[in-house]
């Protein structure tokens, strides 16, 4: 088994971490880190755990230790779920010392040698990783993944993108309060209330699609318009997507791309990769956030209401994914399998 350690481990995503490598085939949680807060304290009591499932036994009585390099020993891997503000200088700090980081913070996304992986789709921008030791004189590895919304609206575009090309995309999002960490927004914020901003969110979107869908060092050139609103759902971000496409896309053309869709964590059989990236489904009123997030384990994009876009010329459709698992620390586990199976770790 290879060592993990988890950066944030008491948060929101952190724990969705720890959750995931409970009985994972290839990882175990060996050592759980946080603020100055939570070090010393045990993970049980530290974490207040939030989760649906009972705390790990083997993770629950770890002391959790600070967030330095000193501290986090004898691990092969380091998954971070630490805010941006922090992870920024953290988690160059690991790579320095020679581990492979998984980040889930903003950070270093849209530095131009960081891969920023959502595997299905862009797997081959590992390349930059060699460019990213030369240049920074990195014994270790750093790549991260996109924000929550644009993993989850990333993976039906690709088949769109690779089949009919886009010219253009309109998306508004209802997104989840857990994509607000803990304890995020005020309940009396958001108790019959929808807040038609998420500050930051938009230009990520914007930026991150596009850097996804690119080449390793040239990002797409089509333009991207979000609006991005927080709505009184737990998990699960909602989004509708209208696409201009370079070519016609009839909706049934552009639903089989979407159900044949599958990338290398599928041909690789990865542990975490759900059989279909994309799930394509004609109910009227669906997908729905809380009967649909948990599809292909939480890792899969589900599509709804696929249908013909007048305005925009293309389709327009309804996308839903699970910001914590796929949009955050599933995708995390996603690339340290492939970052594993190409034999960077
Ligand atoms: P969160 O619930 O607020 O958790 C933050 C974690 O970081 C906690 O473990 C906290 O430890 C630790 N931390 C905070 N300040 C620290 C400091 N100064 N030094 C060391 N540790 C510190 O946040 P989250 O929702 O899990 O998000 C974590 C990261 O993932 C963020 O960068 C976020 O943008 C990104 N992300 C989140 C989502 C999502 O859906 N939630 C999706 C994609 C990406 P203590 O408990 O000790 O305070």
């Amino acid at each position: 088994m290879l060592k993990a350690a988890v950066l944030g481990a008491t948060g929101n995503v952190g724990q969705i971490f720890v959750q995931l490598l409970e009985n994972h085939p290839w990882f175990e949680v060996a050592t759980v880190a946080a603020s100055e807060r939570s070090a010393g304290r045990t993970y049980a009591e530290a974490s207040r755990w939030r989760q649906s499932t009972p705390i790990p036994e083997t993770v629950a009585p770890m002391e959790v230790v600070d967030i330095m390099p000193k501290e986090v020993k004898d691990v092969d891997i380091v998954f971070s779920a630490l805010p941006s503000n922090v992870a920024g200088k953290v988690e160059a700090d690991f790579a320095a010392a020679g581990h492979v980081v998984v980040s889930n913070a903003s950070a270093h996304r849209m530095d131009p040698d960081v891969p920023m992986l959502n595997p299905e789709i862009n797997a081959d921008h590992v390349s930059l990783i060699e460019e990213q030791q030369r240049k920074r004189k990195w014994d270790g590895i750093l790549v991260t993944n996109p924000n929550c919304s644009t993993t989850v609206l990333t993976l039906p575009l690709k088949p769109i993108f690779d089949v009919f090309g886009i010219k253009s995309l309109i998306v508004s999002t209802m997104q989840a309060l857990s994509g607000a960490g803990y304890p995020g927004v005020a309940s009396l914020d958001i108790v019959d209330n929808v807040i038609p901003y998420i500050g930051g969110e938009e230009p990520k979107m914007e930026s991150e699609t596009q850097k996804i869908l690119g080449t390793a060092t040239k990002p797409a050139d089509f333009k991207v318009s979000s609006s991005c609103h927080r709505v009184a759902a737990i998990d699960g971000h909602m989004e509708a997507v209208f696409v201009a496409t370079k070519k016609k896309a009839d909706p049934k053309a552009v639903a089989e791309a979407m159900e044949n869709f599958i990338g290398e964590p599928q041909t690789l059989k990865l542990p975490s990769a759900p059989e279909k990236p994309v799930v394509v489904t004609w109910e009227p009123n669906r997908p729905q956030t809380r009967l649909d997030r948990m599809e292909g384990n939480g890792m899969s994009t589900v599509v709804g209401r696929l249908r013909k876009d007048p305005v925009m010329d293309g389709v327009k459709f309804i996308a839903l994914g699970h910001n914590t698992i796929r949009g955050a620390a599933g995708c995390g586990v996603l690339n340290a399998e492939y970052l594993k199976a190409k034999k960077f770790i």
